[in-house]
């Protein structure tokens, strides 16, 4: 579901064609429909409306303060991995009390500041965060919150790179263990137990990983309060894929049976982490080719946009679709669509069949919101990428391409 489409032979972005864009910023930019991330938002809080739920949106997926700020107007908790995400959030407006905060490595410093600012839980990832954590707390004489992440240990049936449940990945803790740390956590007086948190991978196109750990969870949920731990929330991550090519997740209808079947009976505040599913299909990645060449009868096709700018297909040979913006007519052909990086795994789409490019033609790489902007990086000295946010009232910059003196902002000779 999203606003990109076709229009007497351009494609748009909800109203506005993106040439005009193009035209005004340049190349590479971001461009971001505000209708879709509003929609995808509203059709996934109206799935689980039966419950009592708090979806905290993945900051990493997606970080623009626009884009924060435009979830936090809509209610919207967050789901926060460092300092500074905590700081993006706080700085868009958004509720601290809304917020979890995961990830295997909160520094002293992290945990100061998630505290200060009041955080709904963290989640822990490790018996000697756990310890941190009190330390941290009664330094401040506060009681800290926390859920631990358990590692329900289901396949999620996804990309090896982007699989974070299974027994032998870096996050979460087995139950065996987690339930010792809950039984300390009653004689550590900076802690208070709220919860349980899981999160089992990303981009997954199947319900039964995901049913089955929600099952496991809360079992553990329930055996939890059986000892008379004060737990309330149960946190089942994030994690629902989207279509990139062909792929077919789970609707977000099924998505929320396989969550709240388990669940059913249970006395419980849901809390969901969605990244990709809200952001991946609200944005695409404008570039402009640059040149044709042919080496050994392999065609390229090089573009203005590259690795730096969308890490996906070099990182995890993700698949994006790639769209001539003005679809020229004539005769397919099929080659690699790459970027000016020095590398060669700047590779954006590999063996794609495409119509006749000119030199200068717009590119539209598709479903580039999630984990697209939030990874680029300056390697090769290339500025990043603007980024566009486009409304029913026009289309404004929500984020201003790099200068070169971005680039060493804080270096020295
Ligand atoms: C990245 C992440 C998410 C979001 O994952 P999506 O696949 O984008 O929905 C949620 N929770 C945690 C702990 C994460 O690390």
């Amino acid at each position: 579901m999203n606003s990109f489409h076709d229009k007497r032979g351009v494609l748009h972005a909800e109203d506005v064609p993106l040439p005009a864009i193009a035209e005004v910023l340049g190349t590479p930019t971001y461009v971001y429909s505000q209708a879709t991330l509003e929609r995808h938002f509203r059709v996934l809080s109206d799935a689980f409306r039966s419950a009592d739920t708090l979806l905290c949106y993945s900051v990493k997926a997606c970080s623009n303060l626009a884009i924060l700020s435009l979830f936090a107007q809509a209610g919207s908790g967050f789901d926060i991995v460092s300092g500074g995400e905590l700081a993006r959030v706080k700085q868009a407006g958004g509720d601290p009390k809304r917020v979890v905060f995961s990830g295997v490595g909160k520094t002293d410093d992290e945990l100061r500041q998630a505290l200060k600012a009041g955080i709904l839980m963290f989640n822990v990832e490790s018996g000697e965060e756990l310890h941190r954590l009190d330390a941290v707390a009664r330094s401040l004489r506060k009681r800290a919150p926390f859920s631990i992440r358990v590692n329900p240990d289901v396949d999620p049936k996804t990309h090896k790179y982007i699989a974070t449940g299974l027994k032998t990945s870096k996050f979460g803790v087995p139950f065996e263990d987690a339930m010792a740390l809950y039984e300390q956590s009653r004689r550590l007086p900076g802690l208070l137990a709220r919860g349980v948190d899981c999160h089992i991978g990303s981009q997954l196109t199947e319900a039964s990983p995901v049913r089955e750990a929600v099952e496991k969870v809360a079992g553990f949920y329930v055996a939890l309060k059986g000892q008379g731990l004060p737990v309330t929330h149960l946190d089942v991550g994030g994690g629902l894929g989207i279509t990139y090519t062909k792929e077919q997740p789970p609707s977000v209808t099924e998505y929320a049976k396989a969550v709240l079947e388990p669940l059913r009976g249970l006395e419980v505040r849901l809390v969901l982490e969605p990244g990709r599913v809200l952001v991946g299909n609200a944005a695409v990645l404008l570039t402009r080719a640059l040149y044709r060449k042919e080496s050994s009868g392999k065609r390229f096709l090089v573009v203005d946009a590259g690795m730096n700018d969308l890490l996906r297909p070099a990182l995890y040979e993700a698949h994006h679709d790639i769209r001539p913006v003005r679809p020229r007519r004539g005769k397919t052909t099929v080659q690699d669509i790459v970027g000016p990086v020095c590398e060669s795994t700047d590779v954006l789409g590999a063996s794609r069949a495409l119509p006749p490019i000119e030199q200068g033609d717009l590119l539209a790489i598709m479903s580039a919101g999630a984990y697209g902007m939030s990874m680029a990086s300056t390697y090769n000295s290339r500025p990043r990428p603007a980024e566009v946010l486009v409304a029913a009232d026009g289309w404004r910059v929500v984020r201003q391409r790099e200068r070169f003196e971005d680039l060493w902002r804080g270096e020295t000779t």
